[in-house]
């Protein structure tokens, strides 16, 4: 596989938040943020003039949460959250059905008590990676509860099932950021570690850019580093690179604005 190159001031990046920009904890809200790292975001997304977004499955709040003080534009939950700048989120519908498959899955973990049920406002989560054996039951579970499910359909992720809107991923989000400034005409950079990453990666790809894959396995992305730590140091080497290179820095957005919602909802 080729190098990974420094990034351009022409890149517009779109960045995973666990297992990519954070290294993976034993259960999600452990997760630890570099404290370098906020710093090195903030350089970036002014060197980039705003086209830095964060692509997740958590939550945009849970998102800010981590990297307070900033609020960059982000895609949550797999593409159902949508934030252009600091302003406000735009959701996709909760499908009606999920409210109905909560008591299933809860009962599921109260019979498996190392399984870990987390709520995230249009989709829920099932981890189970305190117990990696018990994939094959969780998986059954979710197959169950998703047989009669309308506008809902499950992602397998490290460690995690999770029941989301049918009809977004993180490719369809990049592809949406990718349609307007300070995105478009720029050359799309994204880097992921999980399975669900690679719908984002297909998409980079079909717009000419480069897909980062964080870790070792099958992908569609052109490029690989071995760990979080690996793509951390690559973007503090590249906003010290971006920062020699002088420009008109451009402020970070820190404060909530209503600004205009970019997607609307549909289930
Ligand atoms: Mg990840």
């Amino acid at each position: 596989m080729p190098q990974l190159p420094l990034i351009e001031s022409n890149t517009a990046l779109f960045l995973d938040f666990d297992g990519t920009l954070a290294d993976l904890a034993p259960r999600p809200e452990l997760v630890q943020v570099e404290p370098e790292l906020v710093g090195t975001l903030h350089t970036l997304f002014e060197r980039l003039d705003g086209a830095l977004a964060v692509i997740s499955g958590r939550p945009i709040s849970e998102l800010d949460h981590f990297l307070q003080p900033l609020r960059l534009p982000a895609a949550g939950v797999h593409g159902a959250e949508f934030r252009t700048d600091g302003g406000m989120v735009s959701k996709t519908s909760a499908a009606p059905g999920l409210e109905l498959l909560i008591p299933h899955l809860e009962a599921l973990v109260r019979a498996h008590p190392a399984l870990r049920l987390e709520r995230k406002s249009v989709a829920v989560a099932i981890h189970y990676r305190q117990a990696p054996e018990l994939a094959g039951v969780v998986d059954a579970a979710v197959t169950e509860v998703l047989r009669h499910a309308v506008g809902l359909e499950a992602l397998p992720g490290k460690m995690v099932v999770e029941i989301k809107p049918a009809g977004v991923d993180k490719g369809d989000a990049i592809a949406a950021f990718m349609k307007s400034a300070p995105f478009a005409e720029r050359m799309p950079l994204f880097a992921g570690d999980d399975l669900t990453d690679e719908p984002g990666f297909a998409a980079v790809r079909k717009l000419g850019g480069l897909g980062v894959l964080v870790g070792q396995r099958e992908t569609v992305a052109s490029v690989t580093v071995p760990g979080p730590a690996a793509l951390r140091s690559w973007l503090h080497r590249s906003a010290r690179a971006l920062e020699g290179a002088g420009g008109h820095p451009r402020a970070v957005p820190n404060e909530a604005e209503p600004g205009p919602a970019r997607r609307t909802t549909t289930s």
